[in-house]
């Protein structure tokens, strides 16, 4: 044996000597006698977390009780989770945060269409106003047409049903209603608003009268009674929209979710910075301003992962990638397709205003987005561009193509948003060049009742293919696109997204087997889609995203283990606790 090994040798034995003697420090918290899912390839499996401070202390990987005692000091809470389902806490790729909180705390009427509804929610609303205070938006009707998980029209598109202000006024005293339904073809103003805005009395074109001539509360869309309420509305006041922020971070934290990718308005990007300051974050945030304003974010010297206010790097609330749009929706026929919709012989979708300077946005310019996208990038943000129809898909493809060839660099972080329908050769590109899709699951059950009308079998098998696209390499990020759109919401529950993906079925369980079986994904790729790869997707892998010692606690518990049960079930599944930086958030055991 030489001397160096020798010395190397007697070096560790007095190390090993001395840290077996070393105290362990207790843990803040202990989590056992669980199935612990962690998301690491060598242990995917454990039976116990011992938490300390805001990270993951240690992993008891055999069910031995007696290993947890030197964790156990006179302050460690010990959790005895009876058998439950452990894993990382599930990160959202993409959410509307501020009018989340607007839908819980505020008017929501998407599922209102009937007098008994509207009084009801107005009531819930009103009990928690100052007086003064506006109510407005609501969208009524949403459902009227297409109930909630039912794979058909209930067909009574014809007859809407119609509120009028006598349902509410006694009511609304104190407060002026602009509600509108959620085409937007229809508003209810009140008596107290109609007063404000001096038409009790008087009329104007727009409003409907009743039979003796008085206004009923109606007005139509882009009439000048609508401009002259809408000209008095008062913003929320500060106070009102935090409280809405508190109430969407509550329903975040039931829903097991220990981190938002959301888009970033300046009013809500406000209140998270108070939030932050005031501690009462429960779920981190990953802000994606617009790809517009990247070079005004730039020029004040923001960058990816800087907060801006402390510039502190905080591991809360923190920029993330610029948003950009190049295309429009299903919903409205928008999506941009290389052949014209089934249903709309003439129509190929639409261009957004970053990609179009047409004013009908139906002539692009990539040349601008492509510039737009590199300035951000040289200024340190990475691009997640929102592109659905599998033109709209293509086209952003060929820009991240041209930017990775000009630049020489590794696309990592780059996202195509939605991904929601892609032509067969255009699946392998997002692995070769290295781009994330980051997929809305939830949508395939709202979605797959139209999506044969509109674009036929032939596109729509390519249509969320979520196991094409894994097929091909490419790296998934789960979404939900919380609250949704004007025509629909969408859940942030993960039994949704989670459901959605490997049934393929509305909530309801239809069509059976599944639309389009073959694009089902399994529970464990749902579950990696919705943990490791969304913490991937902000550069984070290495500190969060699955448990392994010295990451975050970032940990969720359901009451099932998810890949030991019938598919069916996964509506079942319930959070039970929601752990964010060591912090229990939510418990429900
Ligand atoms: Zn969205």
């Amino acid at each position: 044996m030489n001397t160096s090994i020798r010395i190397l040798l007697s070096v560790s034995i007095i190390l090993s000597a001395y840290c077996s003697k070393q105290r362990i420090i207790p843990a803040d918290i202990i989590i056992h006698n669980a199935e612990v899912y962690t998301m690491e390839k060598d242990h995917p499996w454990a039976w116990g977390v011992a938490v300390r401070k805001n990270r993951i202390q240690r992993i008891f990987y055999r069910n031995e009780p007696s290993s947890l005692k030197p964790y156990v000091g006179q302050q460690t809470r010990v959790i005895d989770l009876k058998g439950k389902f452990v894993l990382p806490g599930f990160i959202d790729g993409h959410v509307h945060f501020n009018r989340a909180g607007a839908m819980i705390a505020d008017i929501n009427l998407m599922k209102v269409a009937d007098d008994q509804g509207l009084i009801r929610e107005v009531k819930r609303v009103v009990d928690n106003l100052q007086k003064g205070e506006w109510i407005t938006g609501g969208l009524w009707g949403a459902y009227e047409a297409w109930e909630l998980g039912a794979a058909n029209s209930t067909g009574n598109k014809g007859q809407r049903w119609l509120p009028r202000k006598a349902l509410i006024d006694s009511i609304t005293e104190h407060n002026s209603c602009l509600l509108a339904s959620f085409d937007g073809a229809f508003f209810l103003a009140n008596s107290q608003a109609l007063a404000n805005a001096g038409l009790l009395k008087k009329t104007l074109e727009g409003m409907t009268l009743d039979r003796n001539g008085y206004p009923t509360g109606l007005i139509a869309r882009g009439s000048p009674a609508l401009e002259r309420i809408r000209a008095l509305i008062t913003p929320k006041s500060r106070e009102r929209l935090l409280n809405e922020n508190r109430a969407a971070l509550k329903h975040l934290a039931r829903c097991g979710i220990v981190e938002v990718h959301d888009i970033a308005t300046p009013d809500q990007t406000r209140c998270f910075v108070t939030l932050e300051k005031n501690g009462e974050l429960t779920c981190r945030i990953w802000l994606r301003p617009d790809l517009s304003q990247g070079k005004l974010l730039i020029d004040k010297g923001f960058t990816m992962g800087i907060h801006p206010e402390s510039r502190s790097k905080s591991q809360w609330l923190r920029y993330g990638a610029l948003k950009g749009y190049i295309d429009g929706i299903m919903g409205t026929h928008g999506a941009l397709f290389f052949k014209p919709y089934d249903d709309q012989p003439d129509n190929y979708g639409h261009y957004r205003r970053h990609t179009s300077d047409h004013p009908r946005y139906l002539v692009a310019n990539m040349d601008k987005m492509y510039r737009m996208i590199k300035a951000g990038y040289q200024g340190g943000f990475v691009s997640n561009v929102h592109a659905i129809g599998n033109k709209g898909v293509s086209l952003m493809l060929d820009t991240y193509e041209r930017l990775k060839k000009e630049l020489r660099i590794d696309l990592r972080g780059f996202r195509v948003i939605h991904a929601q329908v892609v032509r067969p050769q255009d699946f392998i590109r997002f692995q070769k060049l290295n781009v994330i899709a980051e997929v809305n699951p939830y949508h395939i059950a709202d979605d797959m009742r139209w999506m044969e009308e509109r674009i036929g079998s032939d596109r729509s098998k390519w249509a969320y293919a979520f196991q094409s696209l894994l097929r091909n390499n490419a790296q998934l990020s789960f979404g939900s696109d919380w609250p949704g759109t004007s025509a629909a919401e969408y859940f942030c529950h993960p039994k949704y997204l989670i459901h959605a993906a490997v049934n393929r079925t509305t909530i309801n369980g239809k069509p059976d087997g599944g639309w389009f079986p073959e694009q089902k994904i399994s529970v464990e790729e749902a579950l990696k889609a919705y943990t490791i790869n969304n913490a991937y997707a902000v550069f984070e892998e290495d500190i969060r995203g699955s448990i392994k010692e010295g990451k975050l606690a970032d940990i969720t518990v359901c009451d099932r283990n998810l890949l030991n049960i019938d598919p069916a079930e996964i509506l079942d599944m319930r959070i039970l606790l929601t752990m964010v930086d060591g912090r229990i958030v939510y418990r429900d055991l």
